[in-house]
Formats: structure tokens, sequence, C-alpha cells
């Protein structure tokens, strides 16, 4: 149950990931949750940082997809806002939205990263189907009222974590 939970990395934000490093390891499509990983819970706002960085992953070779489980008119107004495509109300963590976007970009879970702020949705979700999952911390304290009691049982986890950098470290130096 715990390896379910557990992130392939924890970063502070979309920003701090080696998407380079990842696209030669074989990724390509970035599945992402919006509130509070790519902008502030309920933002229509995207930022600078986050068109720029848009097109840096796309220019690298990334097809890249939103699975939210916020509403339709949030979600897909956001979207449209941004030009990529969307998966509103998904369900996170059950496992049809997520194969759904795969689907729709036309890749496979091998070569899929889902990043979110969330361990209880994005990762488990997204672990469930054997995808490179990344937490992200939070973008701001502001969130929904039904996330707050889940960031509880989340400190309890990551507790329990080892930090997934030196797990990372670790498994690099099993392979060679
Ligand atoms: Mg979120």
């Amino acid at each position: 149950m715990l390896s379910r939970l557990r992130p392939r990395e924890f970063v502070a934000s979309i920003y701090e990931i080696d998407w380079r490093e990842l696209y030669r390891r074989g990724m390509r499509a970035v599945l992402t949750d919006l509130d509070n990983t790519l902008v502030e819970w309920n933002s229509p706002v995207a930022t600078p940082q986050l068109l720029t960085w848009l097109n840096e992953v796309r220019t690298l070779g990334f097809e890249v997809c939103i699975v939210s489980n916020n509403d339709a008119k949030r979600v897909l107004e956001f979207a449209e806002r941004v030009g990529i495509p969307a998966i509103y109300k998904a369900g996170k963590p059950r496992r049809r939205s997520y194969l759904k976007a795969m689907r729709m970009l036309g890749v496979e879970p091998s070569a899929t990263v889902m990043v979110g702020d969330q361990i209880f949705t994005d990762v488990l979700g997204a672990n469930r189907l054997g995808l490179y999952t990344i937490l992200v911390k939070p973008i701001h304290p502001r969130e929904f009222v039904g996330t707050r009691l889940m960031r509880r049982m989340e400190r309890l986890i990551l507790r329990q974590l080892p930090s997934p950098a030196v797990a990372a470290d670790t498994e690099d130096r099993n392979e060679r």
C-alpha cells in the first residue's frame, strides 16, 4: 500500500524537474494536475513562468494534458486559455481519466509522467497504472476544504516515506 502512495520524485515545483532527462529516458507525455500544481487553486491566471514552461516542454517533444478533479467550467476555461487538452471531474485516483488522457495523446503508461500536488489523488491513481509520478509542493496554502483533511493524512505518509530523492539515487546505483 505504501509503495502506491510513494512518488518517484518529490520536488518544490514543476520548474525544478529535469524534463530533458525525462525525455531522454523515454517519457513523451505529461499528465498534470491543475490546482496548486500549475497555478493557485481556482486561479484563472496562467503566469508568464507557466506559459514559458509549457512552451519549453512541448518544444522538447512532450504532449501535455491537464487531468483535474475540478469542474468543467474551471478546467476547460483554463485549458483553453493556455491551449492544451484537459479532462475535468477526473475522479482521481480512479484510473479511467488517466487512461482516457493517454488514449487521447496516443502514449503508453511507460512513457507518461504524472505530476501533481496530492498523494491520495494524483500520485496514487498514476502509480496504480505504472506512470512515472512526481509530487510537487502545493503552490499556495489556500485550497478546497476537503483537501485540507487529506493533507493531514498526507503528512503522516510523507513522514514514513524515505526521501524520494535519496530513493531515486539508490535505484540508479543498483542499475549500474
Ligand atoms: Mg492539486
